[in-house]
């Protein structure tokens, strides 16, 4: 037998406490978002109207995520899936066909693209063959690093929720408002933090940073990855060495699940330096926040400039 104190304190956890979790937890949207990025930009316009979840970690490569059981309950049990587009997050289709849930099916109502309406980088203008490797085969689809996407990005997470819980539609607006509102005084110093490296030329390593320099007006000069998901020849990296030589340029970019070895080979080789960038919100310490997540890679990049 339990003492007496124990099943007491057992009965009130069953009979008050449980039920209070449920109704409230019940209450709530559920939310899954393919990326941390997406889950940070619905939070924020959510509040706590929403419970969300991501399925890649913001460490990870969102482009090549091992589709597993875990990852079909999330979704199973979602009102609204935000999802990137631009064929980032294309496994997501098969958690959802084995979730087999149909409010977030193509098509269907809780079904988010967040790329939609964005001006899109680097379509092609040639017909790309993903059987080749290419990963950016309709585009560049790492919008989410530039902070000026941020409105229509949320935008287009409102109008999710919004047909998901109408009754929340005005609450929705006045989260996104007030977080446009911050992100916009962030912007402001950014914009004059980078204000005296515009122009500078960095060398990238996954080419997933043209939104976020084009923003901040820097210029890529090259990426070590052949194409986007194809490791380099030897002779790309010879072309790549030489102009980092020529240009002097000082700062290769690296997120962390990229090859850092071969990163610090060439940036020893050219007197060159790495810099590790938060590839997506929590990616590396201290990016939890989205606006966390600019904040840190707009300081890493001015830093290594100096
Ligand atoms: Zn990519």
């Amino acid at each position: 037998m339990l003492p007496v104190a124990l099943r007491i304190a057992l009965f009130v956890l069953i009979a008050v406490g449980l039920p209070t979790m449920d109704v409230r937890a019940a209450d709530k949207l559920r939310v899954v978002a393919t990326t941390t990025d997406l889950k940070a930009l619905t939070d924020v316009v959510g509040g706590d109207l929403v419970d969300v979840d991501a399925l890649a970690r913001g460490n990870q490569n969102a482009h090549d995520l091992e589709v597993r059981p875990s990852l079909m309950v999330k979704v199973r049990r979602a009102d609204v899936l935000v999802m990137n587009g631009l064929e980032l997050d294309q496994w997501a289709e098969v958690v959802v066909q084995g979730a087999n849930n149909p409010k977030v099916i193509p098509g269907a109502p809780g079904r988010v693209d967040a790329s939609q309406g964005l001006p899109v980088l680097e379509v092609p203008t040639t017909r790309v063959d993903r059987s080749m490797g290419d990963v950016h085969p309709v585009g560049n689809p790492h919008y989410t690093l530039d902070p000026g996407m941020a409105p229509i990005i949320t935008a287009n997470i409102l109008e999710g929720l919004a047909r998901a819980a109408p009754q929340h539609r005005a609450t929705f607006e006045r989260n996104r408002k007030e977080f446009l509102g911050r992100l916009e005084q962030s912007m402001a110093q950014w914009t004059s933090l980078v204000a005296p490296s515009r122009g500078t030329r960095v060398v990238v390593d996954h080419n997933m940073w043209v939104y976020f320099l084009t923003r901040f007006g820097l210029v890529q000069a090259g990426s070590i990855e052949e194409r986007p998901g194809i490791p380099p020849t030897p002779g790309h990296l010879t072309k790549l060495i030489t102009i980092i030589k020529d240009e002097r340029i000082k700062v290769i970019l690296t997120a962390p699940w990229t090859d850092q070895k071969l990163a610090e080979r060439i940036a020893q080789e050219t007197g060159g330096k790495v810099v590790l960038m938060a590839s997506g919100v929590g990616a590396v310490k201290g990016t939890d926040s989205y606006l966390d997540m600019i904040d840190y890679n707009v300081k890493a990049v001015v830093q290594a400039l100096r």
